[in-house]
């Protein structure tokens, strides 16, 4: 059995250490990260975790911060992370769209090995999901075979720090529809948007958009992933569990115990992942 987090999020030492100076600066991040109680994790504990849970490795995210040192700062983290820890730690880089720089660094970012960009929160970034800026990184995500990942929300339901900010059902929808090449993943299970995989059309034209389970312990019912794999078919579900915020062995479990058969409980717990980011890898990418 593999296992494969594809939805994690690790800060750079220096930024756990300044967490709550970062907490003044950026609402999102103090929303988030500024009750202490809230894990800040390096890329070094989430090794640790992994080797402790039986996971090979990780898709490993930052966070959507707004201003570019610490985008900077997250970033280097994330990319030497990538470098020291190659093949278990996929690196989602951090960019945002808002600042004039954004494609410069984008395109700088893939060279030096990240894999995509996320956990994209367009809301809390100050850009529209829907808008040129938008349009114009998946463009470059599809041309370099990077993964974008969205952080989506639902429109409905209990409120949660970070919860808006994100992308909505229907937004994300039609985003995948506007640019079915672009690999994306929607996070916490699409936030609903699977509904709509029961339109043929709608199904037959984003099969490049994936769906990742991270926190839907929090968010749904036992049954929400099965029923994801029903929707979106078993190659298009990858299990995260959002660490830190979440145990990765706990969620793994729980996430197993609803999937019956053992090939799609293999390709959900970590094989899609494997196959999508480790096994595909476009040439484009820095060996
Ligand atoms: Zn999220």
């Amino acid at each position: 059995m593999t296992y494969f987090d594809a939805h994690t999020h690790v800060f750079a030492e220096s930024q756990r250490l300044r967490r709550h100076t970062i907490a003044t600066t950026d609402p999102t991040f103090a929303a988030i990260y500024g009750d202490p109680a809230a894990t800040v994790a390096t890329a070094t504990d989430l090794i640790e975790t992994l080797d402790r849970d039986g996971f090979t490795g990780a898709v490993t995210a930052g966070f959507a911060f707004t201003r570019q040192p610490e985008l900077d700062a997250q970033n280097q983290a994330l990319l030497r992370a990538a470098h020291d820890y190659r093949g278990r730690i996929v690196p989602l880089a951090t960019i945002n769209p808002s600042l004039s720089s954004w494609r410069t660094d984008a395109e700088h970012l893939l060279a030096s090995g990240a894999r995509g960009f996320g956990e994209l929160r367009p809301g809390n970034q100050g850009w529209d999901p829907l808008g040129a800026a938008a349009h114009e990184l998946c463009e470059l995500a599809a041309a370099f075979g990077a993964a974008l990942l969205w952080h989506c929300s639902e429109p409905v339901g209990h409120a949660y720090p970070g919860k808006h900010g994100g992308i909505g059902p229907a937004e994300l929808v039609q985003l995948a529809l506007d640019h079915p090449s672009t690999t994306m993943i929607a996070a916490h299970a699409g936030a609903g948007a699977s509904f709509y995989l029961q339109m043929p059309e709608v199904a037959a034209a984003i099969e490049a958009l994936y769906w990742d389970t991270a926190a839907v312990s929090l968010l749904y019912d036992e049954k929400t992933v099965s029923r994801l794999v029903d929707l979106a078919g078993p190659k298009h579900v990858l299990f995260g569990s959002d660490y830190p915020l979440l145990s990765p062995r706990r969620n793994v479990q729980r996430v197993a115990r609803g999937l019956p058969d053992p090939a799609v409980r293999e390709a959900v717990c970590g094989g899609n992942a494997v196959s999508l980011f480790l096994q595909n890898i476009p040439p484009e990418f820095p060996a």
